[in-house]
């Protein structure tokens, strides 16, 4: 079945098309796998450092290391940057499991805050509130010491989730203050670009926290053809931390400082990123189109809430979320159109069965709690145009004009 639209043939959109990016990059990465069989050099060696180096300029730090996944990335830097066992780590409900999970996997607890409404973002007054108001400060480390858990907290991941950096400036100033570590979550968030006022220069993710973790699972702004992920940092000593922890603990084969784990990031796929890499910015830069006009097209729409990007945001859009009140209704209407979307995330961390341990009931983080129910990704990536764009667009604004979300509305 196909749509049309100012006589352009639709089809079905998807919400996000791998396979036109592939068949375009084709004649670049086919000379990658050729070089990787012909040398046989599958673990280490150029190819990861060449793409390090290049993934390290692209994000303005000294240091990037090549892992196997971005929740490695998350685990490793946690662990390289001073997180220990028994240790608490303070991060939000709404992200992707893998961030607790990284957090758990280091020995640590997850501690979450609340996000901020606007941006879905951690909010920098609830990460300060907790510390002043839930902790004790500890005399001899001078570090917070959360009552509910009994423990120290030792760092906070503030996640740049849909491809906007968290609002970095106070939680850096907090994270001072209380001495915590900061590890960004930069997984969706490749290339974004923050504004620093106390530097007044703009800084890239994964530059401004002590360590940051990026993912490169193929649907990310940087995929690989198959799984990946890199530590960037400022510091030569977390950077080789980190290079032992993907390795065995080994700096040198066979010799183990510690146990460390099988972390690393595969030669083809460093090959595969490092061609991807050169056109990180074009792509960035059409995500960037495709949401401006998806933000205009919407302009006239009362009930669909756009993304709020501050002016000390350059987002990167790895994914474009509206908020409706009648999501669930929006989402059927557009998979009758072909149109696919997605909900990042449907539940939060805290109402999850794998954190029941941690007691959260509904009502803990209501902001969270609340855009969930509402929150949905509607198609986007570089090769995404403007007359699919206008038919996502037609179709919401059918389902509105049916009165679904115009009547929800009116009764909220
Ligand atoms: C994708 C993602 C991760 C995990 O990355 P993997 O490479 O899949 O392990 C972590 N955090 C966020 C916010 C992500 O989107």
């Amino acid at each position: 079945m196909t749509n049309n639209v100012n006589g352009h043939n639709t089809g079905h959109i998807p919400f996000v098309d791998l396979i036109t990016l592939h068949r375009e990059l084709y004649d670049e990465l086919a000379p990658v796998f050729r070089s990787v069989m012909e040398t046989a050099g599958f673990i280490g060696g150029l190819m990861v450092e060449g793409f390090e180096k290049d993934f390290g300029s692209l994000c303005e730090v000294q240091h990037a290391v090549g892992v196997n996944s971005g929740t490695d990335a998350i685990r490793f830097a946690l662990t390289a940057a001073g997180v220990e066992p028994g240790e608490a780590v303070v991060t939000v409900p709404n992200t992707f499991i893998a961030t607790t999970e990284a957090i758990s996997q280091s020995g640590a607890s997850p501690v979450f805050v609340d996000i901020d409404e606007r941006t879905y973002n951690i909010d920098p007054a609830k990460l300060r509130h907790l510390l002043e108001h839930e902790c004790s400060i500890d005399r001899e480390t001078g570090r917070p010491f959360y009552h509910k858990l009994q423990k120290a907290i030792a760092a906070v991941v503030p996640v740049h989730l849909y491809g906007q950096m968290a609002e970095m400036d106070p939680i850096l100033e907090i994270a001072r203050h209380y001495r915590l570590i900061v590890v960004e979550d930069a997984c969706q968030a490749h290339g974004a670009e923050y504004f620093s006022k106390r530097e007044n220069r703009w800084r890239k993710a994964g530059s401004m926290g002590h360590a940051a973790a990026f993912s490169f699972y193929p649907g990310k702004n940087l995929g690989a053809c198959g799984e990946g992920g890199a530590v960037t940092t400022n510091s030569a000593e977390i950077a080789h931390q980190v290079r032992m922890l993907r390795d065995h603990g080994q700096s040198r084969k066979y010799y183990h400082d510690f146990e460390g784990y099988n972390g690393r990031l595969d030669a083809l796929q460093a090959g595969l990123l490092q061609v991807k890499l050169r056109h990180l910015t074009e792509w960035n830069r059409r995500r960037q189109e495709a949401a401006r006009r998806y933000n205009e097209a919407f302009g006239g729409l009362h009930d669909v809430i756009t993304p709020f990007e501050p002016e000390w945001s350059r987002a990167v859009y790895h994914l474009y979320v509206v908020r409706v009140p009648d999501r669930d209704g929006l989402q059927k209407h557009l998979a009758k159109a072909q149109i696919g979307t997605g909900i990042h995330y449907p539940v939060p961390l805290h109402l999850q069965s794998a954190y029941s341990q941690l007691g959260h009931r509904p009502g803990d983080f209501p902001v969270t709690e609340a855009v969930a129910n509402e929150i949905l990704s509607l198609p986007m990536c570089p090769q995404l145009h403007a007359e699919q764009q206008s038919y996502v667009v037609q179709n919401t604004a059918g389902f509105a004009a049916e009165g679904t979300v115009h009547q929800r509305a009116a009764t909220a």
